[in-house]
């Protein structure tokens, strides 16, 4: 039921908070910046995701311990995979209202 297009999104997903973190390999880099140039959806996150990591260092909390950063990126993850499976193939529409289920 998901597309193509929008299971490489997700795909890239789970992978953007490790390309912020300057965590990829050099080739696993070079696909997520070519799939951010192309998709505004996946950019925008990343624009928010960098943003939120930026105030976390202006926050002085620079070095978050471990288990909360392994407990984001799976909550992050999860509910990526429950936007997932609730919305049809509709990102490709544009990045509006991406937290419907955020309360
Ligand atoms: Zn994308």
């Amino acid at each position: 039921m998901t597309s193509p297009a929008r299971q490489r999104c997700l795909r890239l997903r789970e992978r953007l908070s490790s390309y912020i973190d300057g965590d990829l390999s050099p080739s696993e880099r070079r696909l997520v910046a070519a799939h951010l140039r192309r998709c505004p959806c996946c950019r925008t996150m990343a624009d928010g995701l960098r943003h939120t990591v930026d105030l976390c260092h202006k926050a002085g909390t620079a070095s978050l311990p471990a288990d909360v950063k392994r407990r984001a990126r799976a909550r992050i993850t999860s509910l990526l995979a429950e936007e997932a499976s609730a919305t049809p193939a509709r990102a490709a529409a544009g990045p509006r209202r991406k937290t419907k289920a955020a309360r």
